[in-house]
């Protein structure tokens, strides 16, 4: 039995190196489908690729549009593609899951973000480590594993769904309330995000997203002593943030294994301000006092952290600059909360690709923590199923960033990793034991 497996397994390396190019080439037909979030462009092309190869390699495959979600229109449709493939016997299922969508290019590229560039080992595009490549080496490991004959037991099953960037609601937020992510049609649930080839990604901080308004009187800009300006109390509240609240941030530490180390304590970034006139407009402004301006903040937090403190450390300095500063008022909004979660060590998932880590690459995997958000959080919270990891191929830092890429070796070292995992979770005639 041990030979038969360790023969499988050989077969099923080899198989894979030799799909390099499909590997490569499927790759860079995603990266040329440019599925832009916001505003969620042309998602039904990518979905109806990839619903398209697995049909022809026999996967029953869904689209699930999530009418209603944020962003969803027909000129913007949130289509999400979901495939799945019985074994002869039954037995348990592990899910592939990944994310369509991109964010914007930016500036700053030297390549075509959307053009496929392959160089020096390299497959260059937005979204080509975030995460196209790790769709692609799952797609490529599952369909090896079958190549060869080793879906004896259980269930694979793909998705391809949508708007992960702006927060999964249209996506694996909407599968997961419909029980895409739930027992007992899933059990193991792997989402290739680029965490590096050699890690296990166990979970994720928690984030809170919230718009603090505040609120002055519009008067003639040469008598200013006349309004009351709210841009100046929003410099009074981005000092107490800046002064206060940031070193109390820095030394809250954190046992999750949080990478990269500068994430591993609490932290926030203000993301957006907005205050006084509208500056998209050709003609020179007129001379007003603010009377609004507007901060989005986005605060992750650490598993020891309770949610409620999270949001009465930014309550406390307002409720404190409204008692102490003068004509200072304001509203807060909740944008977007998600808590923490994190996946224990010793769970199933867990395990198996952390052993198949340690024989592709030869090296023990390393168990980390993702300073971001990503789709676990539905599949933990919504579907309750608590057997989720992130594992993919592309590094981290490189998400979001002009020239990302992602590494062809490690495209084909992950796709063995995702491959070899699977035929241990599914059991079957060729499953380990761990
Ligand atoms: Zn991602």
């Amino acid at each position: 039995m041990r030979s038969d497996t360790d023969a499988a397994t050989s077969q099923l390396f080899r198989r894979i190196e030799v799909r390099r190019d499909d590997l490569v080439a499927l790759t860079q037909d995603l990266i040329r489908i440019p599925t832009v979030n916001p505003p969620g462009d042309v998602y039904t092309d990518c979905a109806e690729l990839i619903g398209r190869r697995l049909t022809a390699r026999g996967f029953s495959v869904e689209y699930v549009r999530a009418e209603g979600a944020a962003g969803d229109s027909d000129r913007y449709p949130r289509t999400n593609v979901v495939a799945r493939i019985e074994a002869p016997r039954p037995g348990p299922c592990v899910h592939f899951n990944g994310h369509i969508d991109v964010v914007p290019a930016g500036q700053g590229w030297t390549v075509d973000p959307f053009g496929g560039v392959v160089k020096d080992g390299r497959v260059y595009g937005r979204g080509a480590c975030d995460m196209k490549g790790g769709i692609a080496a799952s797609i490529v490991a599952v369909e090896s594993l079958l190549e060869e004959g080793l879906l004896t037991a259980g269930a694979l099953e793909i998705s391809g769904t949508v708007d992960e960037e702006s927060g999964g609601y249209g996506g694996v937020g909407h599968l997961a309330k419909l029980g895409y992510f739930s027992r007992p049609r899933v059990d193991h649930v792997i989402i290739p995000e680029p965490l590096n080839v050699d890690r296990v990604c166990i979970g994720h901080r928690g984030v809170w997203w919230a718009e603090i308004e505040t609120k002055g009187r519009v008067a003639h800009g040469s008598m200013p002593f006349l309004g009351n300006c709210a841009v100046r109390h929003m410099g009074a509240v981005l000092h107490r943030i800046e002064t206060e609240l940031i070193p109390r941030l820095a030394a809250k530490r954190t046992d999750m294994p949080v990478v990269p180390e500068g994430a591993r304590q609490s932290t926030i970034n203000i993301n957006a301000i907005h205050g006084g006139q509208r500056e998209d407009h050709d003609g020179l402004p007129s001379p007003m006092v603010p009377d609004r301006c507007r901060m989005v903040i986005d605060r992750r937090y650490l598993i020891e952290e309770d949610p409620e403190a999270v949001r009465g450390e930014i309550v406390a300095i307002l409720e404190d600059l409204r008692r102490s500063r003068p004509g200072f008022d304001y509203e807060l909004r909740e944008v977007l909360a998600f808590l923490p979660t994190m996946t224990d060590a010793d769970a199933p998932v867990v395990r198996a690709v952390a052993a198949a880590i340690e024989t592709v690459l030869g090296r023990p995997a390393q168990h980390v923590v993702s300073p971001g958000t990503y789709d676990q959080k539905h599949v933990v919270r919504v579907g309750q199923l608590k057997d989720c990891i992130a594992y993919g191929p592309g590094i981290l830092d490189l998400a979001h960033q002009p020239d990302e890429w992602v590494g062809i070796e490690d495209m084909v070292q992950s796709a063995q990793v995702m491959a070899l995992a699977t035929l241990g979770l599914l059991g079957g005639d060729y499953g380990l034991r761990f």
